[in-house]
């Protein structure tokens, strides 16, 4: 709650507006306490009194009422009819809503045709033959503004509606036993109440309008009863000879309904949960560059990462993912990284491509080059012709990675569009080739499938055909096979092998599984809280792990065939990297390290392409 109040107020605007409506409804509130005059008594020798006259503060009216006191009854008046009809509007559409977004099929056909056959009217003229229907009156104006609005509230939360009614959670409380009631009101009300009261605050304010507008067309309240409204109404006829008659009501509506609206909106924003977390603060089409430094000198590698610096900028907070790194691959060449969830392998990644989110991501120092031209800081046209067509990525989620409502063949298609002027034909034909590539059966029907129509393995293969649409040099695959079971598994690293020896393609390859390493990469690096901790070719490592890190690592992993043997965990969980503790961040797990360890800065030493960063190394490299 102080959180919302604090975001709210942040809102300069939406804090102007709750200030004056606060105000307004202060002073309606205190109507009943004011000295003052009865509104509704006629005083015909004090008609059309100026503002600020004795005993009449705002003046008087042309049957000589005291303006002041029919201003705040008015007020009063008004404002509770338009809260009133909000509050109607808001729960019998709502309720609609629900119930035909809840059901579907034909009760939500039947219940949103009616609602769109009620949509159709002009609002205005449907307002106008309710009241016509019923009789002139208050009551009966307010009955009219809520009946208009109800499809506004019900067509809202109804789409709203349909898209939680089909998610797990409803089935799951379906199938836990509970009654549709239970349902609507414990699990779907809480999710869509936010929208209701947005949806409320940004309409009321018009909502108070149309109220007036009946007043003012005498179909709201009746003489001599005071709403804004009706007080416009009365004073048109003197509006050019006595203007203040007219301008004192309309002031107050005006004040009333764009203070309501600036507050709504502020409402609205504050509420949004993705607003509250920052994360509407659009990202940057490419990281922010903040080097400072030297910049490393080129090398001959296709793609090579230099001491690279990623770090997030969180509030006060500095997360140092990446805290110099450098990684090389040539053509042809499988580079393994593999390390602990967290330990800033895919910031390492996304890094190479300037993908990292901005704010709060930052590169602070460092250099990636493919083919000697740094990446770092270079234009974001520069780097999205690259992105997809020379480096390509293949990531986690093949779900979340592909678009739900176009079919893959398209996607693939878009894939070589947006880098090469072909025909569409051509893409197609490409796209079923591509397919056929990463060993999808009936490559030409499956073209047309969409994403959902697909296995979890299949996805993934639609994503590293994805990746190879544009025949890159580089692969960057950031745990591609984990979401996956072992044959798919085995399958897609197949594959991979089979590209880089056909095509001569360099893969940068992250997992934390020495298993794929072993299978695919030819060098592997070890990363620990954002550094690199040890390298070298595949087979060294995983025979003679020169890191404490690395050995404890291996030892984690179940061998089929050895035997039984204690699984060795590594006690302890990795540092947080907004806290990294000088020296080795591994020593306070390690059960080898000496003061001199936690003492400072350790180097990566030993004979390429072997290095290790440990004072006390398990093997000597
Ligand atoms: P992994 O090795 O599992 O791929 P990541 O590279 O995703 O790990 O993350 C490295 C570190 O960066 C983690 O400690 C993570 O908490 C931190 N990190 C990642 N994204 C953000 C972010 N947006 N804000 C703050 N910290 C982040
Ligand atoms: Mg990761």
């Amino acid at each position: 709650m102080s959180t919302f109040l604090k975001l709210l107020f942040r809102n300069r605007l939406a804090a102007m507006g709750a200030v004056i409506l606060a105000v307004i409804v202060l002073a309606v509130l205190a109507v009943p306490l004011l000295p003052l005059q009865d509104p509704d008594v006629t005083a015909t020798a004090d008609r059309f009194k100026r503002p600020f006259t004795d005993g009449h503060l705002l003046g008087t009216d042309h049957l000589g009422r005291d303006l002041l006191s029919r201003l705040l009854h008015g007020t009063r008046l008004s404002l509770a009819i338009g809260v009133a009809a909000a509050l109607i509007a808001a729960t019998i559409g709502s309720a609609i809503g629900i119930i035909a977004g809840y059901f579907g099929g034909r009760t939500d056909n039947i219940i949103m045709r009616t609602v769109d056959m009620l949509m159709a009217f002009p609002y205005i003229l449907l307002a106008l033959a309710i009241v016509a229907a019923l009789g002139p009156g208050l009551m009966n104006a307010l009955i009219a503004v809520a009946a208009v609005n109800i499809p506004f509230f019900a067509r809202n939360i109804r789409g709203i509606t349909v898209g939680l009614a089909g998610r797990e959670f409803i089935d799951a409380a379906r199938l836990a036993g509970m009654g549709h009631a239970r349902i609507i009101l414990t699990e779907l009300l809480p999710n869509v109440l936010p929208v209701i009261v947005i949806a409320m605050s940004t309409t009321v304010g018009w909502m108070i309008l149309e109220t007036a507008g009946l007043s003012f067309l005498g179909l709201g309240s009746q003489p001599p009863q005071a709403d804004l409204g009706s007080m416009l109404g009365e004073a048109r006829s003197a509006m050019i000879s006595h203007p203040h008659t007219s301008i004192v009501p309309g002031l107050m509506i005006f004040l009333i309904v764009m203070s309501i609206n600036l507050l709504g909106d502020g409402v609205r924003d504050a509420l949004d949960p993705r607003l509250r977390s920052g994360a509407l603060s659009r990202p940057l089409p490419t990281t922010l560059v903040e080097r400072s430094g030297d910049i490393p000198e080129p090398t001959d590698d296709l793609l090579a990462i230099q001491d690279l610096h990623t770090q997030f900028h969180v509030g006060a907070r500095n997360y140092r993912a990446v805290g110099g790194v450098s990684l090389a691959v040539r053509p042809g060449e499988c580079l393994g990284v593999i390390g602990e969830s967290g330990s800033g392998k895919s910031v390492t990644a996304l890094s190479v491509m300037g993908l990292v989110a901005s704010p709060p991501g930052v590169i602070t120092g460092g250099a990636v080059r493919y083919q000697g031209e740094d990446l770092i800081g270079a234009p974001y046209e520069t780097l999205r012709k690259k992105r997809g067509d020379h480096v390509a990525y293949i990531f986690q989620d093949p779900l979340s990675t592909l678009h739900p409502l176009y079919s893959v063949g398209d996607q693939l298609a878009e894939a070589i569009l947006s880098h090469h002027k072909i025909g569409k034909a051509e893409a197609r034909r490409r796209a079923i080739e591509l397919l056929r590539d990463v060993r999808i059966p009936n490559a030409e029907s499956r073209v047309d499938n969409y994403p959902h129509e697909m296995s979890g393995g299949m996805r993934q293969r639609v994503g590293i055909a994805m990746a190879l649409a544009n025949e890159p040099d580089v692969i960057i695959a950031d745990e591609p096979t984990t979401a996956l079971d072992v044959t798919v598994q085995a399958q897609i690293l197949a594959l991979l092998d089979d590209l880089r020896r056909d095509r001569g393609l360099a893969i940068v390859f992250i997992t934390h599984d020495f298993g794929v390493v072993a299978q695919l990469c030819d060098r592997v690096a070890v990363m620990y809280a954002g550094r690199i901790v040890e390298e070298g070719p595949t087979t060294a490592v995983l025979d003679a792990p020169a890191h404490p890190y690395t050995k404890r690592l291996i030892a984690c992993v179940p061998e089929l065939g050895g035997g039984r043997r204690e699984l060795a965990a590594i006690p302890g969980l990795p540092p947080v990297v907004s806290d990294l503790p000088a020296g080795c961040a591994f020593a306070p797990r390690c059960d080898k390290a000496q003061e001199s360890c936690r003492a400072g800065e350790i180097d990566l030493k030993g004979s390429a392409p072997r290095a290790v960063r440990c004072l006390y190394p398990e093997e000597a490299v």
